[in-house]
């Protein structure tokens, strides 16, 4: 006989590893994932996943897991907040693009974003750095 959970929670959201954006079912219990499925009333897979989207949910409470952002301090890589990290890309990328100009600079995008968010980045890099160099893992 098999044993079947039953989820306390099904919260319905969208695959975050491709720009397809199929969507998936979290079948959550004790606040663990251990279970996705696919609606079939969802336009873009009607039921259907991938093997990341229907088995790639272990990451999401895996122990080696970054929870903060590191910083390398004397060759040590230690907890920082977002602030501090934020502050030190800021100081490096300024001191770089005055030491080596903008073309010092490579951008590589993520499928894992939204649209949204790979705009931004090439306005970063094309506004804020100054280089055409952008470019897009179209899957992972
Ligand atoms: S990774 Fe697979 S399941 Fe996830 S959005 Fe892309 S095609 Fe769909």
């Amino acid at each position: 006989m098999v044993a079947v959970l039953k989820p306390e929670t099904v919260v319905r959201t969208t695959c975050p590893y491709c720009g397809v954006g199929c969507q998936i079912n979290l079948h959550i219990k004790d606040r663990v994932v251990y279970r996705v499925s696919a609606p079939y009333d969802a336009p873009t897979n009607h039921g259907n996943l991938c093997v990341k989207g229907r088995f790639g949910h272990e990451f999401l409470w895996h122990p080696d897991r970054l929870k903060t952002p590191l910083i390398r301090r004397n060759g040590q890589l230690e907890e920082a907040t977002w602030d501090e990290a934020l502050d030190t890309i800021a100081e490096k990328f300024t001191t770089i693009k005055a030491e080596s100009g903008s073309d010092a600079f490579a951008f590589f995008a993520s499928a894992k974003c939204t649209n949204e968010e790979n705009y931004v980045m090439q306005k970063l890099a094309r506004q804020v750095i100054g280089t055409h160099n952008i470019d897009h893992c179209a899957r992972l």
